[in-house]
């Protein structure tokens, strides 16, 4: 007893510590987490990043847009991922898919959770979603909710359905903000590094989503980054997660009808 005492003591003067000294810094992570459970995680892995109450105020943003990353965690590609979003100390969003979380995979999602990266939910089978009951959807997302709060200690703010194939029952039974994107058809082999950093930087707008793939192999989108990222930077963009996008733009988003692909949209779709 006495030992965890001293732990948890020592967690929170580090933690503390960490806070203190990261109030500049713009590194974030969701807004549904506890404070607490965040500074237990940040301090245990003995990384800098600051909650969601340490986001810079809205009105000190310029253009904002996330990059998010779909059907992770693989255990190179989204390292690949990872390391081109070091070179840059840039952040990003990763829906993961449940079935994907394993021993093998957990180094990886504690990484991504580590540099800053908002983890995010991407259904337990990647299955078409529309066919199933309220009870086969809500399985879905508690699974993957489950395994990822074993590893990080927090549960996913947001969701993305697979296929971005929704209905009203989906939406009556999850509960968290649907998110879209604009694509770049990195699922197809046949489209090159170059086509893909083109499609995303035509796509760019402030407030945008750019919906990518992290799969294991895919390496094409791993050198678009290298043109992507670059150029978003040069182009006065700041790269946030999701939960920032939101927070920079002062939107509350809709759980109810919406599927974003812009935090800005005005319409559901
Ligand atoms: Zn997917």
């Amino acid at each position: 007893m006495i030992n965890i005492n001293r732990t948890l003591t020592y967690i929170l003067i580090i933690g503390g510590m960490i806070a203190m000294t990261s109030c500049s810094n713009s590194k974030t992570e969701t807004g549904s987490q506890s404070s607490a459970a965040k500074t237990v995680q940040t301090a245990s892995s003995q990384t800098e990043t600051a909650p969601a109450a340490e986001f810079k105020k809205p009105e000190e943003y310029g253009k904002v847009i996330a990059l998010t990353f779909d059907d992770g965690p693989s255990p190179v590609t989204t390292n690949m991922v990872l390391d081109v979003l070091e070179k840059y100390d840039v952040r990003a969003t990763f829906f993961l898919v449940g079935n994907n979380i394993s021993e093998g995979t957990a180094d990886t999602i504690k990484r991504e959770y580590d540099m800053g990266c908002e983890i995010a939910n991407h259904s337990q089978t990647h299955s078409y979603m529309t066919k199933m009951t309220a009870d086969e959807i809500k399985a879905e997302i508690d699974f993957t909710d489950g395994k990822i709060k074993e590893i990080t200690g927090t549960v996913p703010a947001f969701f993305r359905p697979p296929y971005i194939d929704v209905n009203d029952t989906m939406f009556e039974n999850i509960d968290k903000p649907f998110i879209n994107g604009f694509g770049c058809n990195d699922w197809d082999d046949s489209v090159t590094a170059e086509e893909r950093a083109q499609t995303v930087l035509n796509q760019a707008e402030d407030g945008a989503i750019i919906l990518m793939h992290d799969a294991q192999g895919n390496d094409q989108t791993v050198e678009a980054l290298e043109t992507i990222i670059p150029a978003l930077l040069d182009d006065g963009y700041e790269l946030v997660t999701v939960s920032e996008l939101f927070h920079a733009k002062n939107i509350t988003p809709d759980e109810d009808s919406f599927v974003y692909s812009n935090v800005l949209q005005e319409t559901p779709w």
